[in-house]
């Protein structure tokens, strides 16, 4: 190539910048020592209002924009105390990124680069799409979170939830002094019969009835989740029996009251629990064996009831 077609080729890259860089999506500015805007391409003019040759000062384009509600979202009662903050740390260092959104519902990625002589560069990249990903991967996990602990059908907690609350509670009781907790495995009485006669679907209005009224009728602190298929679990921390007692069986009285299937106005069911208050030295699988002898007593006395171990 001829020395004057290199030149030419120069020539040409640099036209080709100025188009590209009107035409890029890409918010591009340079700022000059004294804060004025020098240049703006055509997408930073756009989303912060600069008309076509006009010279603002920065403060000015955000005194301008955020009484007009427009351009960068600004949350501030006072627009003079906000921009006292914002020129103490803008242009003092060579490189910044910024998360910036605008009104008009748009994030930026903004990269600010500053020449020791204090002339500085503004690169805007719109990141909108990114921060929507990023909440939606958050949300999911939250979703995630939340479905690994609790019970499809009821929406209570899930036998590993509730069983995990059962070893944080052992442990808490290894401490000297610790007040004893109380557990209850509850049983709904033949419920096979359920099924047999009004069939499955009504079978699971009944569980999801039964575990709503046990959620509204005991304490905020006490744990109860589903441990298998009409089974449940309940914890009432810092408990005795005899407390505990008294919280049941308002809550079972409930349950003998309640007439779950709207189609079936008569039907009415009951329940039996095992009661089991922790001793020194027990673990999960000691006392959720006393609770369970309790429950096997409740059912071979005749159902319906509370027994203690
Ligand atoms: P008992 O008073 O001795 O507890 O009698 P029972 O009939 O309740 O006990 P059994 O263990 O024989 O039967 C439990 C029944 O629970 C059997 C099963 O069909 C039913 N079951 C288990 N999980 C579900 C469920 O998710 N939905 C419905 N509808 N039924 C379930
Ligand atoms: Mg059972
Ligand atoms: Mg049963």
């Amino acid at each position: 190539m001829s020395r004057g077609g290199e030149v030419s080729s120069l020539v040409s890259v640099t036209d080709q910048l100025a188009v590209l860089q009107e035409e890029t999506d890409a918010l591009i500015a340079v700022y000059d020592p004294g804060d004025r805007l020098r240049y703006a391409n055509r997408a930073f003019r756009s989303a912060y209002f600069i008309e076509d040759d006009e010279t603002p000062l920065w403060r000015d384009i955000m005194r301008r924009n955020h009484s007009a509600q427009r351009g960068t979202m600004i949350e501030t009662r006072d627009i003079e105390v906000w921009l006292a903050s914002v020129t103490s740390r803008r242009g003092k260092v060579a490189s910044r990124t910024i998360e910036s959104n605008l009104y008009d519902g748009r994030w930026l990625w903004i990269v600010e680069t500053v020449r020791t002589d204090g002339w500085m560069m503004f690169v805007g990249s719109d990141i909108t799409e990114l921060r929507r990903s990023e909440r939606t991967i958050r949300q999911e996990c939250d979703r995630a979170r939340k479905a690994s602990v609790t019970d499809d059908l009821t929406g209570v907690s899930n036998r590993r939830h509730v069983i995990a609350a059962l070893d944080a509670l052992l442990e808490r009781a290894d401490d000297r002094g610790a007040e004893p907790f109380t557990l209850c495995l509850l049983d709904l009485d033949r419920f096979k019969s359920v099924n047999d006669i009004f069939g499955h679907p009504a079978g699971d209005l009944v569980l999801v009835s039964f575990a709503q009224l046990m959620r509204s009728g005991i304490r905020l602190k006490d744990h109860f989740g589903r441990v298998g298929g009409e089974e449940f679990l309940l914890i009432l921390p810092e408990t005795d029996a005899g407390a505990a007692r008294g919280i049941i069986e308002g809550v079972l009285d409930e349950v003998r009251r309640s007439r779950p299937l709207l189609a079936h106005p008569d039907f009415t069911y009951t329940c039996s629990g095992g009661l089991a208050t922790s001793r020194l030295g027990d673990n999960a699988q000691s006392i959720y064996a006393r609770a369970d002898q309790a429950l096997y007593c409740a059912k071979r006395e005749g159902r319906n009831r509370i027994v203690e171990r």
